[in-house]
């Protein structure tokens, strides 16, 4: 497979992003092969941004270039790394990095007429049904999908007394009206560590699976392990950080029980194949948005945890603004069974390019 020409686009949001994201969020790639009716679709974060790394600087290491096993794709992720350490080792570069390796992957499959998932594994190992958990504080909404493990966003303003007692009588409501199997919570690197251990105190009655994002990824990284102190309620993180090598830390110093590595951000499927291989078997992965076409594949591989996370799902199809997502056959009592396809099973909506 040869790869002939590369666009980039930042399509226009309608839905409200927040905080960062404004001009910053998912960019979408369209990548030519010397097959004219093969293309590879990727998507990576850093909006404007990363257009400019990608048309500015990395393209040029892609075009012309032959694409003939998987080798030679986790080969290009090295060199793109590599060519990207002035700028890069992480944040936007590696988000923009992240779209070409997906869209690689994705053209891969299809030129070889191969699903993502047989490139990554044996089909024994495969999983057919997929286990999920919503993601968002609208717990009616997912819960009416038929969703039964929920993930609520719960960011501190520092006033930790008032919120201990809100957050339990929340999650005692939410117990009392939903047959809830889970319940997970993201603190969106809110909480201090004494904070954590007391909450972990507090909750341990009520049965909560983890704490996401406590603190900063920098904070976690260079902190001791707070594993053993949390009355056995998880800890999960690893969103924010894009280069593998923090994963190593995470593993010698026992960060987190769960790694959630998220594959549009830290570096494609190219850069979980490291991570996997750093983590040893030692700790789950559960994948950062890992229900988005771009995670399913992996998840069905059986190579990283059989767990996919919804992001404020608002449908069984789920639907993507941008995305024609071709990847979801049905959703029944929390689980997800996709379909048969190839590379990702997403094609960007008429109009993004000129077609
Ligand atoms: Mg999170």
């Amino acid at each position: 497979m040869k790869i002939t020409k590369i666009e980039a686009v930042y399509p226009t949001y309608k839905e409200t992003l927040r905080t960062w994201r404004p001009n910053l969020w998912q960019i979408i790639i369209k990548l030519h092969t010397d097959k004219k009716e093969v293309f590879g679709y990727g998507t990576g974060g850093g909006g404007k941004s990363s257009i400019e790394i990608i048309n500015g600087h990395l393209k040029e290491f892609l075009i012309n270039k032959e694409i003939n096993c998987i080798s030679d794709i986790t080969n290009m992720f090295d060199r793109l790394f590599f060519e990207s350490i002035p700028y890069g080792r992480g944040g936007i570069a590696l988000m923009a990095l992240s779209a070409l390796d997906l869209a690689i992957w994705d053209a891969y499959s299809k030129y070889k007429n191969t699903p993502i998932k047989n490139l990554l594994n044996d089909s024994n190992n495969h999983k057919k049904n997929i286990h999920t958990y919503a993601t968002g504080n609208n717990v009616n909404q997912y819960y009416s999908l038929g969703l039964n493990n929920f993930k609520l966003s719960i960011k501190s303003d520092g006033n930790f007394d008032k919120e201990a007692k809100d957050l339990i009588t929340l999650l005692d409501n939410i117990k009392k009206n939903y047959n809830v199997k889970k319940i997970m919570i993201d603190c969106y690197m809110s909480w201090n560590r004494e904070y954590t251990k007391m909450m972990s105190d507090q909750l341990s009655d009520i049965g909560i699976e983890w704490f996401e994002d406590i603190s900063t990824p920098d904070e976690m990284l260079v902190n001791e392990s707070l594993l053993s102190e949390l009355n056995g309620i998880k800890l999960a993180g690893g969103e924010h950080d894009f280069n593998y090598n923090s994963f190593k830390i995470m593993h010698q110093k026992n960060i987190y029980d769960i790694w959630q590595p998220d594959i549009t951000w830290c570096g494609g499927i190219s850069s979980i194949l490291k991570i996997i291989q750093i983590n040893k078997n030692k700790f789950n992965i559960i994948l950062h948005r890992g229900g988005e076409p771009w995670g399913l594949p992996i998840i069905q591989s059986g190579i990283v945890n059989n767990m996919a996370e919804l992001h404020n799902p608002k449908n069984k199809k789920l639907d993507l603004e941008q995305w024609e997502n071709q990847s979801i056959e049905k959703i029944e009592d929390g689980m997800l069974t996709p379909k048969e396809y190839l590379g990702f099973g997403a094609y960007p909506k008429k109009g993004l390019f000129n077609e």
